[in-house]
C-alpha cells in the first residue's frame, strides 16, 4: 500500500499541475492565478462517508473575510482506486488521471466559491447540484459523476455556455443568471408584502443533491395580542426553497405560493403561536416542528 506521506507528495504535485492547467483554461491571457487564496490538499483517512472520493471546505468564517484557505481532502477510497489502477490494471498513468479528475472537481468547488459565493447573492453556488457549479465544471472539461446531472445538458444555461468562446463570457452569463434569479425573488417578496399583518419572506439557495425544488426551511409565527379590549392577529413566515440546476425562474414564480401554503413539512420546520397581553408574552406554543 502506498504510504500516506508518499501519497501526499503525489497529491501536492498533481494539485500544482491541475492549478496550472485550470489557469490556462479559465484565464489564458491573464497573469491572475486560478485561485486567489491558498489551497492545500491532504489525505483524510477518517472520512466516514463510504462512497466519497474527495471533498472540499474552506476556512472563511464571515462575510468580511477575504483571505482564507481552501482545503481539499481525498479519501481512503480514492487511494484504493488509485492503487487498483497501478497494481491490478498495471497502468499508473490511468491512476494519476483518475486522481487529477477528483482534484479538478474539488478545485472547481473552490473556484466557484471565490467567483460567486463570496458576494452572497444566492447561497450555495458551489454546491454539487447548483447550475453555477455544473457550468464551471463543464468548462473545466469535466462532467459531474452524480445521478441525473447529465440532464444539465438539456438546460438553456448549458446551451448558452456551449456557445461561449472564453471564460469571461461564461462568467457574464452566470452573473446574469444569478442576477435574474435574485431579481425574481425580490419581486416576489415585494408582491407578497402588501399586508402588514401577514408578513412573508421567500429565500432561495442552491441544492447539494437535488436537481429539482425542495422545501428546505419554513418558520412561521402567529401572534395573537390583546390590547385595550381589541384582539390583533399577526402572522409572519419565512421559507427557503432549495433549487437544483433544473429549476427555472418560472418554476419558482409558479410554485412558491403553493409551497408557502400547502402545509407540507419542510426539512427544517417550525410553526409557533404567541399570545401577548398588553406588552407581555403570556404563552408560547409550538404548533409543528421538524424533529
Ligand atoms: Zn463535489
Amino acid at each position: 500500500m502506498i504510504r500516506k506521506k508518499e501519497f501526499k507528495i503525489l497529491l501536492d504535485k498533481l494539485l500544482q499541475k491541475e492549478l496550472e492547467e485550470l489557469r490556462k483554461r479559465f484565464r489564458p491571457y491573464k497573469r491572475k492565478p486560478f485561485l486567489r487564496n491558498k489551497v492545500t490538499i491532504d489525505l483524510d483517512l477518517k472520512c466516514k462517508e463510504k462512497n466519497t472520493l474527495g471533498y472540499y471546505k474552506n476556512t472563511r468564517e464571515n462575510k468580511r473575510q477575504w483571505k482564507y484557505e481552501h482545503k481539499i481532502f481525498l479519501t481512503k477510497l480514492s487511494r484504493k482506486r488509485y492503487e487498483t489502477y497501478c497494481n491490478v490494471i498495471n497502468d499508473k498513468k490511468w491512476g494519476v488521471e483518475y486522481l487529477r479528475e477528483i482534484i479538478r472537481h474539488e478545485l472547481i468547488h473552490a473556484f466557484v466559491y471565490e467567483e460567486f459565493d463570496e458576494w452572497e447573492m444566492i447561497e450555495g453556488c458551489n454546491r454539487d447540484y447548483s447550475p453555477i457549479f455544473l457550468a464551471c465544471l463543464h468548462w473545466s472539461g469535466l462532467d459531474s459523476p452524480y445521478p441525473y446531472t447529465n440532464k444539465f445538458k438539456e438546460s438553456d444555461l448549458y446551451k448558452n455556455i456551449e456557445k461561449c468562446k472564453n471564460y469571461d463570457m461564461v462568467y457574464m452569463y452566470l452573473v446574469h443568471y444569478i442576477g435574474d434569479l435574485e431579481r425574481s425573488v425580490r419581486k416576489i417578496n415585494e408582491k407578497l408584502n402588501t399586508d402588514s399583518n401577514n408578513y412573508k419572506k421567500l429565500n432561495i439557495s442552491f441544492n447539494h443533491y437535488e436537481a429539482g425544488m425542495i422545501k428546505k426551511s419554513y418558520v412561521s409565527c402567529i401572534t395573537r395580542s390583546k390590547k385595550d379590549n381589541n384582539i390583533y392577529i399577526q402572522k409572519a413566515s419565512e421559507m427557503t426553497l432549495g433549487i437544483g440546476f433544473l429549476v427555472t425562474q418560472k418554476d419558482i414564480i409558479d410554485n412558491f405560493e403553493r409551497k408557502f401554503n400547502n402545509g407540507s413539512m419542510a426539512i427544517s420546520h417550525s410553526e409557533m403561536a404567541w399570545y401577548v397581553i398588553g406588552n407581555e408574552l403570556k404563552q408560547k406554543i409550538i404548533i409543528r416542528e421538524s424533529s
